[in-house]
């Protein structure tokens, strides 16, 4: 029951597919929602249902099996980032001039195109809407729709002229997704030619009841950090490495500690010296400069009067007892030195000795 996989926006889901069950599928379809609601997902859902070998039905509503030629190979570019990343380096491996000539395009299926934005500028260049024009008006061959996933909308211009064109007049057998968290940068003659499905944002709650599927071995204070660590997005929230975290917010409530009272500085050098040079040191490095910001982000919450709003709601109580000995300047002062910090270790400082520092300088301030 694929479908039934979907998370969150259950009006949404059941308009496109009523329209699927009445052969009403509109030719262009602006699909909307903030990162993480789930575009992509159910750009790729429609395109295996109009495709699908099976076709069964699940709540009287078409669906798709999942397991068919078309199903699977269709499936085959779900995990878009992967897709995305191989064919670039592709691309890099080129020669020179090929390269310049090379677009981006993830098609796993004959008849189902996703055209990612194009790097470096990450928009969709003309040269790729030249792709979809040149083979959108052929009848699709393995399936019964020709399906064109714009997995995000930011078109250069001449790019944008393009798509109106074909817009103007789509084959019957083709449908184009067009993706995107802002509708209204798109121009307003494409979008008088689409119809618009509105993805929102999942709720905390919905993201933590999709966790207590998924990652059952997570506490349930747990699933409720992950759900609002993530901000409504699935995929993250997924595959969110928790223990990772939750070494990271050690170490940055290790390195707050001196500014806010603790004498014993033993704890803050025994953190400061495991931040090594090298590739493993970044990862890490950067991981705890995250969660820096994400407490002193808290901690305005906080001081503004707003502790719903925190994010660390598992150690409500301590961060509560923290900003108690800070005030709202040392918050200010505090992220710019957090600053400072993130821009020296581009510069390549040596991490344990700017992370002394750091700490050092929040306690004089
Ligand atoms: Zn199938």
């Amino acid at each position: 029951m694929p479908f039934a996989e979907f998370h969150g926006n259950p009006d949404v889901v059941r308009t496109a597919r009523e329209m699927l069950a009445h052969d009403r599928f509109p030719h262009a379809v602006i699909l909307s929602g903030p990162q993480g609601s789930g575009k992509f997902t159910l750009a790729q859902m429609i395109a295996k249902t109009m495709n699908c070998l099976e076709r069964p039905t699940t709540d009287g509503l078409p669906d798709y099996c999942g397991r068919c030629a078309n199903c699977t190979r269709i499936a085959e570019a779900d995990n878009l980032e992967e897709r995305f990343a191989e064919a670039v380096e592709t691309r890099e491996n080129l020669r020179d001039a090929d390269k310049r000539e090379t677009r981006i395009l993830v098609q796993t299926h004959p008849d189902v195109m996703v055209i990612p934005p194009d790097p470096p500028q990450m928009l969709v260049k003309v040269d790729q809407v030249r792709h979809v024009i040149g083979e959108i008006y052929y009848r699709p061959s393995e399936g019964r729709e020709r399906v064109y996933i714009f997995s995000e909308a930011d078109f250069m211009k001449e790019a944008a002229n393009s798509v109106l064109k074909v817009l103007e007049e789509p084959p019957d057998f083709a449908t184009i997704l067009l993706l995107t968290d802002n509708p209204s940068a798109l121009l307003p003659t494409i979008r008088s030619r689409c119809m618009q499905l509105r993805l929102t944002a999942l709720s905390a709650k919905e993201v933590e009841d999709y966790l207590a599927e998924v990652r059952p071995e997570w506490k349930a204070r747990e699933r409720g950090l992950v759900a609002r660590l993530c901000g409504g997005g699935l995929g993250r929230a997924r595959s969110f490495d928790l223990q990772q975290y939750l070494a990271a917010r050690q170490d940055a409530l290790a390195l707050l500690a001196p500014a806010m009272g603790a004498r014993d500085h033993s704890d803050l050098f025994k953190v400061t010296e495991s931040y090594r040079a090298g590739a493993d040191g970044k990862s890490k490095m950067d991981s705890t400069i995250r969660v820096l910001y994400s407490l002193l982000e808290d901690w305005l919450f906080l001081k503004s009067g707003t502790p719903e709003m925190v994010r660390n709601q598992d150690i409500l109580g301590e961060l509560k007892r923290m900003a108690e000995q800070v005030d709202f300047d040392w918050i200010v002062s505090a992220t710019q030195r957090l600053g400072e910090l993130e821009s020296g270790m581009r510069r390549n400082l040596l991490r344990s000795l700017a992370l002394d520092s750091f700490a050092a300088s929040l306690e004089k301030s």
